[in-house]
């Protein structure tokens, strides 16, 4: 099985890798194309176009270059940091999205503050992805809760919403690259999320009820370290 995890995860990052391209590169190339056909049907504008279309060969030149910057192996950097702070963060950010809808995201925090060593935007891209679904699973009017609590030595975080369920025949494929049952879902949010708790030595996992709703739950080791700088406050 864990050949099959491995699997997984270099698809997961092609998938987004190439999502990525396909959007970014898209754009420079619609207008290339056009101001190409302009110029074949009417010759004498030939130089009038060639500076816009200079400009788009330069944005599709630093595109690439951006890419393979990210190609790149880098080193990623774990710091101490309040996970509580980027949950709150997140959920402000999405807030904005769950307005229109009227879906409240209630914060039910039992700790305000639990230090582990994470790396930043990894874990945000984490309640990111999961609050998300989330939104999107709820009805209008609706109602997400967060929870945040320390189990001894152990930070928990539980997301729980009351949307549209996953059936048990589907549960099964979550985390499966590519599995969505959404137009314009590209299945690879849980398993980006499971990839970076696992990176952090945690565990996700998913509860649900068809028309009742959904609890995703994410656990991960607060040090004893942290834990002792954590309650001298
Ligand atoms: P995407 O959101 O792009 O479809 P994800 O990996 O985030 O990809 O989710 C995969 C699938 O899991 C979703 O398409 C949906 O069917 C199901 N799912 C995930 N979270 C929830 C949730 N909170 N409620 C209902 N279904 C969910
Ligand atoms: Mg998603």
């Amino acid at each position: 099985t864990s050949e099959l995890l491995l699997q997984s995860e270099k698809l997961s990052v092609a998938g987004q890798l190439a999502a990525g391209i396909a959007h970014e590169l898209r754009n420079p190339m619609t207008v290339l194309r056009g101001f190409t056909q302009i110029i074949q049907n009417n010759p004498e504008k030939t130089y009038q176009y060639t500076d816009v279309m200079l400009h788009e060969f330069d944005r599709v030149n630093s595109i690439v270059e951006e890419l393979l910057t990210l190609a790149k192996p880098q080193a990623v950097k774990y710091e101490n940091k309040d996970i509580v702070k980027m949950l709150e963060h997140v959920a402000l950010l999405l807030e904005t999205q769950a307005v229109l809808r009227n879906i409240r995201l209630v914060r039910r925090f039992s700790a305000k503050e639990l230090v582990i060593p994470c790396v930043e935007h990894r874990i945000k891209q984490v309640f990111m992805n999961i609050l998300k679904n989330a939104i999107e699973a709820s009805d209008d009017n609706g109602e997400i809760e967060i929870y945040v609590d320390q189990v001894g030595d152990s930070a928990e975080l539980r997301f729980v919403d009351h949307g549209c369920g996953i059936p048990s025949d589907q549960l099964r494929k979550l985390g499966e690259p590519f599995h969505t049952t959404k137009p314009h879902g590209t299945g690879l949010g849980l398993l980006v999320t499971h990839r970076i708790i696992s990176e952090h030595k945690g565990s996700v996992s998913i509860k649900s009820e068809v028309n009742s709703g959904t609890e995703v739950r994410i656990a991960m080791p607060v040090p004893s370290v942290t834990v002792k700088q954590a309650q001298s406050f």
